[in-house]
């Protein structure tokens, strides 16, 4: 049973109200969340207000150790987390695990970010005062996750947050709750003022949506869709709450005519298949140089049919089921959608059988495409890409570039001036040279352009511009220190 944790207790909804946890490896119940209740989310938002007072006043120091310790206690857990998070998401124990741990890394790297914020003292324009520059926090900050990387997700927000002096109201996705639990316990036992860290799980349209309207909220973190986050940035506008916005994409990974093939074909298959291709920096479009598009494909198919799909329990799976029914249902309408707008399916879109009747897919591979196809130009997010084939580096780049997303993109070349000339020119906020588009260092932000993100970026030291605000003072000179 995944209880709420408000107000430094464990607890059940108000109005007692529970629902099912599902694995996607069986499709059986394998447990109850409390889904919160309207009224729940007051009580939160009440209490982190309260925490934040105590919080936002500790030393710098005194917020390191405390998140430290937290950390500490989850790395003795990983593998007890990740066998959770395996079972409620999909993805294989060992990948879960180690999320678990690379969400210690972040919590840990934000421990050390906590006593380097700085100010500034700036220069004056007369000598008759001074001025001063400092960071605060903000106060309450909603964080909103998504489903396919709940600790990963949750640690990005939960983070910064807390080093940086203020209080966090978790709303994890509904599908996953039982990992974030396990966090929430952990992290919510440290030596923090009751309040300080709360969990909510329950309906997004409905506690979710109490959250981001209400006043009490002085900041909230969304990673999700595309159509959510632009609901939940016109709910928020009315109190001009700070926004900071992560959504989907459709990334591309251009193959040019000079690419080591080896290394072309590794890197599209962990980008386009990695978390059954549940992420927002998928790989689901490849643009290939005419001249190896033939060899390229051919060795993406072999790669694609070779790869075992499996429980995420079982030893050696790489490609766990998705999700849930309806996201299989959703991958498998897409499939049939790309074969009715004219595109070849090379492998895989099918159902596959398992000893368990759970949601999986093989790996689909989409040739002749071209990129005003629906399914090149929406997020699939399923274990699927498409080929476009291009005749030249400069048509490559505008593909890789027609799109109305923008986070990641990648190319694959020996051609150094061009690798330079993509870096430079390919509109995403990440890019990858001779890398899948999928993969994040937690030390440097990480975020894209158009609809694929909003406001300030996640991670590294660019995170204090969300999480704090920046004061300016003017003190006459001879005032008292
Ligand atoms: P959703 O947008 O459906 O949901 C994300 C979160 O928002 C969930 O916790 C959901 O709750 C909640 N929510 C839903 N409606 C509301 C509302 N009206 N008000 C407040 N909260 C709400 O996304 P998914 O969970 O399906 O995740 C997949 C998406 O996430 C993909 O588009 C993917 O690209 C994106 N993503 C982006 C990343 C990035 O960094 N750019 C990283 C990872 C994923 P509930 O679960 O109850 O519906």
């Amino acid at each position: 049973m995944s209880h709420l944790w408000i107000n430094g207790q464990n607890c059940n909804a108000t109005d007692g109200a529970l629902y099912d946890i599902h694995s996607p490896a069986n499709g059986r119940v394998i447990g109850q969340a409390a889904a919160a209740s309207v009224a729940d989310i007051e009580k939160a938002i009440a209490s982190a207000e309260a925490a934040f007072v105590i919080w936002s006043n500790k030393t710098a120091y005194e917020r390191e150790t405390i998140m430290r310790g937290a950390t500490a206690q989850v790395r003795t857990q990983a593998e007890e987390i990740g066998r959770l998070m395996a079972l409620e998401q999909g993805k294989p124990w060992s990948q879960a695990t180690g999320e678990v741990h690379g969400a210690c890394d972040m919590i840990d790297y934000y421990a050390s970010e906590a006593p380097r914020i700085e100010g500034t003292l700036p220069p004056t324009e007369k000598s008759s005062f001074r001025s001063w520059v400092t960071h605060h926090p903000v106060g309450v900050c909603a964080g909103i996750t998504p489903w396919n990387y709940p600790a990963a997700m949750g640690t990005r927000k939960i983070a910064p947050a807390l080093a940086f002096g203020n209080a966090v109201i978790w709303k994890p996705a509904n599908l996953t709750p039982a990992s974030a639990v396990e966090l929430t316990k952990i992290i919510a036992k440290q030596d923090i003022p009751p309040g300080l860290f709360n969990l909510v799980m329950g309906s997004g349209g409905s506690i979710g949506q109490a959250l981001v309207e209400s006043p009490g909220v002085d900041a909230i973190s969304f990673t999700g869709s595309v159509p959510v986050g632009k609901g939940i940035a016109a709910s928020a506008i009315g109190n001009l709450t700070k926004l900071q916005m992560e959504m989907g994409s459709k990334n591309a990974l251009a193959v040019m005519e000079d690419a080591d093939l080896d290394l072309a074909v590794t890197v599209a298959l962990g980008g386009a298949f990695g978390g059954s291709g549940q992420k927002c920096t998928a790989s689901s479009r490849l643009v290939v140089h005419a001249d190896v598009n033939d060899e390229f494909t051919g060795r993406l198919v072999a790669g694609a049919k070779a790869m075992k799909v499996g429980h995420a329990l079982a030893e050696g799976t790489q490609i766990g089921p998705v999700v849930s029914a309806g996201q299989l249902q959703a991958n498998l309408d897409n499939i049939a959608l790309g074969a009715s707008e004219g595109a070849t399916l090379l492998c895989g879109g099918e159902r596959v059988d398992q000893p368990t009747e759970g949601y999986y897919m093989s790996p689909a591979v989409f040739a002749d495409t071209t990129n005003d196809m629906q399914i090149n130009r929406e997020e699939l997010f399923a274990p699927a890409t498409s080929v476009i084939k291009v005749s030249g580096y400069e048509e490559a780049l505008s593909v890789v570039n027609d799109t109305n997303f923008g986070l990641t993109s990648g190319i694959v070349t020996r051609d150094l001036a061009r690798a330079t000339h993509f870096r430079q020119n390919a509109r995403t906020g990440c890019v990858m040279v001779n890398l899948p588009t999928a993969g994040t260092d937690y030390h440097v932000p990480f975020g894209g352009r158009g609809d694929s993100s909003y406001g300030p970026r996640e991670q590294g030291s660019y995170a204090a511009e969300f999480y704090t605000t920046v004061k300016t003072a003017y003190v006459a000179a001879g005032s008292p220190k």
